[in-house]
């Protein structure tokens, strides 16, 4: 009976020694051992071949459209040259993780060049105040939002007679080509006379000489050109739109998506998103909200039908 037991003991002991010695005949004639984490000093992150991320790393730089005029969101810094603001911080969390050696060629996008830029590659990613839509979903895709604003006025601080969107109908307003800002105002206020430009900027300065009466988009980007105008402009604070802001890719690149969806949900986890908002956004005194919920959408929506075929 001992001798049984003693025999097996032996066979089973002789059995997981072998196996054992299987593993580490794998270790040191495999491949794969070479390769952990723990044996090399490379990152950990591997991008899958043919992946933007992977593209980008191997490049060493990444082109990403950025407003160039918008305080507290994507500014150009005329002194230093630097740009600045929120969206640019957001691009800078993002690229970081791809990997910080990786540099970033900034490049001026305005809101009308937005998905062209996209589409022709003449950008890798847009971080530019752009509205997650059904309609821009046809032709680009959208990680985020990773900020949600709204639409309102700006008018000149003594102005009593603008109080809601509809206040508008009969004035000369401004707004943006290519912005969803145009085609809300349109929709709510059809008998306003927009003036379209460019940038906001160029609205704001036809403000200030009375060629229109107001200015309207979404509120954070209007706060910051209340907060640069030495008291001449406010805002009329009635917002009629939800512009959920999401950072524009490439159609169908879904790695690159998801990547950076993974990344949005990281920084409102550790508070990198707090930090960036406060430190931009929250120098014009907008107090920091909550971050708001990925949308990690599968399916192009149908396109939405319109009324006018130019607006966004
Ligand atoms: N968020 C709106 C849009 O994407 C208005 C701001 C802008 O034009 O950048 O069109």
């Amino acid at each position: 009976m001992k001798r049984w037991w003693l025999l097996a003991m032996v066979l089973v002991l002789a059995l997981v020694a072998g196996a054992c010695g299987d593993d580490d005949d794998d270790t040191t004639s495999g491949t794969t051992s070479d390769t952990t984490a723990v044996d090399t000093t490379e990152p950990a992150e591997e991008f899958p071949a043919g992946s933007t991320m992977a593209r980008v790393k191997d490049a060493g730089t990444i082109k990403v459209g950025v407003k160039y005029d918008q305080p507290g969101f994507g500014l150009k810094n005329p002194t230093s040259g630097d740009v600045e603001g929120f969206d640019v911080e957001i691009a800078k969390l993002i690229v970081e993780r791809i990997d910080p050696a990786v540099e970033i060629e900034w490049v001026e996008a305005v809101s009308r060049n937005r998905e062209p830029f996209l589409q022709n590659g003449t950008v890798d990613m847009v971080v530019a105040t752009y509205t997650i839509n059904d309609t821009r979903k046809q032709v680009v895709d959208f990680a985020g939002p990773y900020f949600e604003a709204q639409q309102d006025i700006m008018v000149k601080s003594d102005d009593t007679t603008i109080t809601s969107v509809t206040d508008l109908n009969g004035k000369n307003v401004c707004t943006v080509t290519g912005s969803t800002s145009e085609k809300n105002v349109r929709a709510q206020a059809p008998q306003a006379n927009v003036t379209l430009f460019d940038t906001y900027t160029q609205c704001a300065e036809a403000l200030g000489d009375g060629r229109v009466v107001a200015v309207t988009t979404d509120n954070t980007i209007l706060a910051g050109l209340v907060a640069n105008s030495s008291g001449a402009y406010k805002l009329i604070e009635a917002p009629f739109s939800e512009e959920p802001y999401g950072i524009g890719v490439k159609k169908d690149d879904d790695d690159f998506r998801d990547f950076i969806n993974d990344v949005l949900e990281e920084i409102f986890e550790s508070g990198e998103w707090a930090d960036a908002f406060a430190a931009t956004l929250g120098e014009l005194g907008l107090k920091t909200p909550e971050p708001p919920e990925v949308d990690r959408y599968t399916e192009t929506p149908p396109a939405p039908s319109t009324t006018t075929t130019t607006t966004p």
